[in-house]
């Protein structure tokens, strides 16, 4: 069985639009232009999240106090932040106690590299994979398959992003855009079987396909969702049971893994397990969670022969570096302020063109690959703070927005029309008289709009994109300034 069976060209793509090699703030817009009106795509959202909010609501009240324990985590992961160069040295220093290797990539480009390397010197030629964001970020499967191997995503949502040739659509839920049909059409297209539209069924298809892949894959690749410094052990968490076999089955095992992962101590995972779990899916724990902390040893009967750790930087240390938002890298990707984003359900995960979407990824893309091309998503933002309010580490996710959004302006990185208008608009709120001039300048503007009919689209206006899907707003007949004068004072 081969994941990647169809060619290139039959891609699906993920906003039903050519590729275009555009600025990434315009293809941002051309995207939700696209997924803001969609009701289909909105209804499917709808009901994945009503679920979740529903098993997050019963979940958070199994804590005796679920806010103390938002505090105990904010604190743990404050700590391994500030003190991160003392946990990673710990770490190491423990995990090759243990036995395994431990690798420094400072860029995507060196930790392709070394999985490269360990492969090729494995004899590798295909390798399974368990689902990993970090492996999304340095584009890995693209590298393998260049390198003449090939990557099998063993996550079931993952595995239909990859026969789909789609990149995750929610760094939790890879498929949450999608429906049973959808599937099942993506079943009966790539892997030419007889349609179902049975949960189960597609799910034991797929299990089948992936089942003889464990079996003679030699090489495994993972994530992990904590490193813990004292013990030298990495801490997987999965629904599905895949990662274990990933891990368990192949005879080298290596581990691609963010610096900011790092947590201090074995006991944290006691707070930090069930914040995941309750934060991301609803759940008390997730199904399977293991710890991991070497290769395989004289007279165990599994478990890989040789247990690699690639400690990722990318772009991590710039956002360290930065006292005010440092604190957005003590994330723990539960994905919860995704669920909750009115903008990320309204333009959906594919719009970012990000490997972090949402609130949080709207943070931290501009420090791991540039303010000037990613400052839009800053703006893609309603500011409401429910991210914040659901942030199972407490990070202050809209004010970071709010943050990010000075730093463009600070940085000139506005176009003159913004800074013009944003001028325009100071003036006249410092001045009465232009604040009612402006007042005046409206509503004669809408008596031409009107009249014109200009609501019909006939004449592009610069509200034509305010408009499409809304109404436009109606001014006052008179301000409350005229209303003060005449009669707001007898
Ligand atoms: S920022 Fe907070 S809510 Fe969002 S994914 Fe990270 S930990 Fe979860």
């Amino acid at each position: 069985m081969s994941a990647t069976a169809e060619p290139k060209d039959q891609t699906i793509l993920p906003h039903g639009l050519p590729i275009l090699n555009m600025p990434h703030d315009q293809q941002f817009k051309i995207d939700s232009n696209i997924k803001a009106p969609d009701l289909e795509h909105r209804r499917v959202l709808r009901k994945a999240t009503g679920t979740y909010y529903t098993a997050v609501a019963k979940a958070k009240g199994r804590f005796l106090n679920h806010e103390e324990a938002r505090n105990r985590a904010a604190h743990i992961k404050r700590d391994a932040i500030e003190h991160l160069d003392q946990y990673l040295e710990q770490f190491e220093a423990n995990l090759k106690k243990n036995g395994g290797h431990v690798h420094w990539a400072e860029t995507a480009d060196d930790a392709v590299r070394i999985i490269i390397e360990i492969a090729k010197k494995a004899g590798v030629s295909h390798t399974v994979k368990s689902k990993s964001m970090a492996t999304e970020e340095v584009h890995l499967n693209d590298a393998l398959e260049k390198a003449g191997i090939e990557p099998v995503e063993t996550d079931l949502g993952e595995y239909i992003c990859q026969l789909r040739h789609e990149p995750p659509y929610h760094f939790v839920t890879p498929v949450m855009h999608l429906t049973t049909k959808d599937i099942a059409d993506t079943f009966v297209r790539q892997l030419h079987i007889p349609r179902t539209e049975v949960p189960e069924e597609l799910a034991n298809i797929a299990r089948e396909k992936l089942r003889q892949q464990f079996v003679t894959a030699v090489m495994g690749i993972t994530g992990a969702n904590f490193l813990v410094a004292d013990a030298g052990m990495i801490a997987i968490t999965e629904n599905e049971g895949n990662a274990r076999l990933s891990f368990s089955m192949p005879d080298v095992h290596v581990a691609l893994v963010g610096i900011e992962k790092i947590v201090p101590r074995l006991a944290d995972l006691a707070t930090l397990w069930p914040m995941l779990a309750t934060s991301g899916t609803g759940q008390h724990l997730t199904c399977y969670n293991s710890l991991i902390g070497g290769p395989r040893r004289e007279g165990e009967t599994d478990g890989p022969r040789e247990f690699h750790v690639i400690l990722m930087d990318n772009g991590r240390t710039k956002l360290l570096a930065d006292p005010e938002q440092r604190e957005a890298a003590q994330c723990i990707r539960c994905g919860a302020c995704l669920n909750v984003c009115p903008i990320f359900k309204s333009v959906g995960g594919h719009s970012y063109d990000t490997t972090y979407q949402g609130p949080i990824g709207s943070v931290i893309t501009p420090h791991l690959r540039g303010l000037k091309d990613w400052k839009h998503l800053s703006y893609a933002s309603s500011l409401c703070g429910n991210c914040t309010e659901v942030c199972p580490v407490r990070i202050d996710i809209h004010h970071h927005l709010l943050r990010n959004r000075r730093n463009a302006v600070t940085a000139h990185f506005t176009t003159w029309s913004e800074r013009f208008a944003f001028r325009m608009w100071m003036k006249g709120m410092k001045s009465p008289f232009l604040y009612r001039m402006l007042g005046r300048f409206a509503r004669v503007g809408q008596f031409c709009y009107d009249l014109l009919r200009l609501d019909k689209g006939w004449i592009p206006t610069p509200l034509d994109g305010w408009t499409k899907s809304r109404t436009l707003p109606r001014i006052a007949k008179r301000s409350f300034h005229e209303w003060w004068d005449t009669e707001g004072q007898r």
